[in-house]
């Protein structure tokens, strides 16, 4: 699948590019996909999250590890 958002199932939209001469042309909007790691029963999965949801917080992120090693 190409893009789309595995939360709300938002894919991509058709329509037309106008030009000046109102010319038409096809065109796709898709949505502002983001690959993120969320929290799901506990762990991390990378998912497909559209950036509405995001924003919305219909997701739990999943805390970006920084591997700490104490040394000395
Ligand atoms: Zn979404």
């Amino acid at each position: 699948m190409g893009k789309f958002c595995e939360v709300c199932a938002k894919g991509r939209m058709s329509g037309h590019n106008v030009s000046h001469s109102e010319r038409k042309s096809n065109r796709t909007w898709a949505p502002n996909v983001q690959k993120v790691r969320i929290v799901v029963d506990g762990r991390p999965m990378r998912v497909n999250v559209c950036t509405r949801c995001l924003r919305s917080g219909y997701v739990q992120r999943a805390a970006t590890q920084t591997v700490v090693t104490e040394e000395a």
